[in-house]
């Protein structure tokens, strides 16, 4: 199937770049495991001359990919930061970003600690448009970067709108789509310029790859970063790309059903007593609740609490769930629990971290798909032992 089609999303997740192979038939296409492609005459060959340029595999993967994400083009990278670190080389050395401040704890590392001594980052709350204009109009950046819901605090930024106030001082906009997947929210419709995506996490969806992506409908700017993969190297791997295709397949059916066990524990969590508060888009005390209903056609998986306590009952709540795993990274089938304070945003310095209120009672869910009287079960048994 084309990437122009019309067909609905679960349809493209599954036909786009996935037509049965030519030569045999097999309904799965094959994995081109390989490095390199024998030519006929020197430089006549039939489009694929070595695997960090071009790779038949993941040719379909990116070609799904940009149609899912309703975009022109599609690079599938080594990694979510991958991803991020094609488009900074991508920069002219002095470029001015500003950047969410609730970032991935990764992508704060890779702009204060290795791309800070050729760009200038500014980290500002993008979720307040009136700060965020002013300092658009007075730093006039190249960049904008914003992640939407952020992580762990699940802030909203007001995609459109942020576009808008870019446009005036042409910045790019560039929108980490990571946490809402392409199911949910589709940036490049919002007037954003670059999505980028931690393959990682729900458009693979079973914990077993590492990827990353970025899709753009500029032609010059995909020819530029297309260049830098190629020149820099981190290309996805034949088998990675076909893991990938494999779990895009369900992305739809995954997200559906993560979103309604989410919507069950975050108003579970809401109603108990040894919960302070909790973070989730979809609940109506959420600060941004009306932004993510009007640019998202759901509020995803994630949910953030706050326990009543600190550090210590932190630790016997997460010592004593069982069938949430105590682990970083997010998306996939199966239930996560950490602590952001100690695990994902450890890279962050403390003082930035109280102040983005990532206190040390701050507990992150991915919730997975399994049974929800599990789950819910699971917390419950771990709320007994606080
Ligand atoms: C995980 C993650 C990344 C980084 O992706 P990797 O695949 O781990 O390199 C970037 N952004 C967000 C929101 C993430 O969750």
């Amino acid at each position: 199937m084309k990437k122009t089609t019309t067909a609905s999303f679960a349809t493209r997740a599954i036909h786009v770049g996935g037509e049965p192979d030519p030569t045999t038939g097999a309904i799965m296409p094959p994995i081109f495991q390989t490095s390199t492609y024998v030519q006929s005459s020197p430089g006549e060959h039939k489009g694929y001359e070595y695997s960090r340029t071009h790779n038949p595999t993941r040719d379909r993967l990116q070609e799904c990919l940009a149609s899912l994400e309703e975009a022109k083009h599609c690079l599938v990278t080594a990694s979510g930061l991958a991803a991020t670190s094609l488009i900074m080389h991508a920069l002219p050395h002095g470029s001015k970003i500003l950047c969410g401040d609730d970032v991935y704890g990764g992508t704060y590392r890779m702009f204060s600690k290795v791309f800070h001594e050729t760009h200038e980052f500014e980290f500002v709350d993008t979720t307040d448009l009136k700060k965020l204009g002013e300092r658009i109009q007075k730093v006039k950046p190249a960049l904008i970067w914003l992640e939407t819901p952020t992580n762990p605090m699940l802030k909203i930024s007001d995609i459109a709108a942020v576009a808008k106030l870019a446009k005036k001082v042409k910045a790019l906009v560039v929108v980490d789509n990571t946490f809402m997947s392409p199911y949910f929210q589709r940036p490049l419709t919002l007037g954003a310029d670059i999505v980028i995506h931690s393959m990682t996490k729900y458009i693979n969806g079973h914990s077993d790859v590492v990827g990353g992506a970025l899709m753009l409908n500029d032609d010059a700017f995909f020819e530029k970063l297309k260049f830098l993969q190629n020149a820099v190297g981190p290309c996805l791997a034949p088998f990675d790309s076909w893991l990938v295709l494999r779990g895009i397949k369900t992305l739809a059916v995954r997200m559906e059903a993560t979103q309604k066990n989410a919507i069950e524990i975050a108003k579970y969590l809401e109603k108990h007593p040894k919960v302070q508060s909790v973070i989730y888009p979809g609940l109506k005390s959420h600060a941004q609740h009306a932004i993510a209903k009007k640019q998202a056609s759901g509020f995803g998986g994630m949910i953030t609490f706050f326990l009543k306590g600190g550090m210590k009952e932190s630790r016997r709540f997460l010592e004593n769930v069982r069938l949430f795993a105590l682990a970083e990274s997010l998306g996939g089938v199966e239930s996560l629990i950490e602590h952001p304070a100690i695990m994902t945003h450890a890279s962050i310095p403390a003082a930035i971290r109280q102040q983005l209120g990532i206190h040390d009672n701050l507990i992150r869910l991915s919730v997975g798909i399994e049974g929800i009287e599990d789950l819910k079960a699971d917390l419950e048994a771990a709320f007994k032992k606080v």
